[in-house]
């Protein structure tokens, strides 16, 4: 059984004393592929080391956080579009808009997601979306770039049944991690109304961890509590479901 975390921190400073030891339970709980989002230019190098650690299993994003858009964003871009000029990344991200934290950068939020879309179709590559309290805002981008072969995930999804199928209708899959176990996360109550094939799996660690580390820290290995929980609502067996969602992020970033 091979699982797939799509969106994994791996170099968060949460795992400074035992990244190691980590990633060795991950890979024990049958976790093989670990999908790396970025946040800014601070993290670039531990992400880079990461990679050199463990060359097959790991595989690095590049891209500005929304919630690092700040008075730097110009240079934070430039820095991407220079990540991406190597030709090593796999995707871009994760990228997006996000009013819940601060809404003081809304126009140049705005303006690094669109420039980073760009960059992906220039690129050939997946975009990974972060939208929090933000649903219309980062619809409406989306919709402009409609039938420009923009494909990705919509990362941690946690909108409502019509977010998910307008998603999915704009060619991207549903990002599920700790939410689907949480029992007010509600959307286990109509996830199997989306088809399987339109999901993939994420622990989004070091945060959001599943239940039952509800409220501590995340990390890859709890993926396998996620995809339990996506098994029990699509009743299907634990290895279907690592087999379909694998198979899914293998489409989504070819590799
Ligand atoms: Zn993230």
């Amino acid at each position: 059984m091979i699982l797939t975390d799509t969106h994994t921190h791996l170099y968060s400073e949460a795992f400074d004393d035992d990244q190691k030891e980590m990633m060795q339970r991950a890979i024990d709980a049958g976790v093989d592929r670990f999908f790396v989002p970025a946040i800014d230019s601070t993290y670039t190098s531990s992400m880079l080391q990461l990679k050199k650690d463990f060359p097959s299993k790991v595989h690095l994003m590049a891209g500005l956080h929304p919630t690092h858009v700040k008075e730097n964003f110009k240079k934070e871009l430039a820095h991407v579009k220079s990540l991406l000029e190597k030709k090593s990344m796999v995707a871009v991200g994760e990228i997006g808009v996000d009013l819940y934290w601060e809404q003081k950068y809304f126009s140049q939020q705005l303006e690094a997601f669109e420039t980073q879309i760009y960059w992906s179709l220039e690129h050939n590559l997946p975009i990974v979306i972060h939208c929090r309290d933000a649903f219309d805002e980062v619809f409406e981008v989306l919709e402009n770039f409609r039938g420009k072969s923009v494909s990705g995930i919509f990362h941690c999804f946690t909108g409502t049944l019509e977010h998910a199928k307008l998603a999915v209708n704009l060619n991207l899959k549903l990002g599920i991690g700790g939410v689907v176990t949480f029992k007010n996360g509600k959307i286990d109550q109509f996830l199997d109304q989306i088809n399987i094939e339109n999901i993939v799996l994420e622990t989004d660690a070091p945060y959001l961890a599943p239940v039952p580390y509800r409220g501590k820290r995340n990390e890859s290995s709890y993926l396998l509590k996620i995809a339990e929980k996506v098994a029990q609502i699509y009743s299907m067996s634990l290895e279907e479901v690592a087999q379909i969602t694998t198979d899914n992020s293998r489409n989504i970033f070819g590799v």
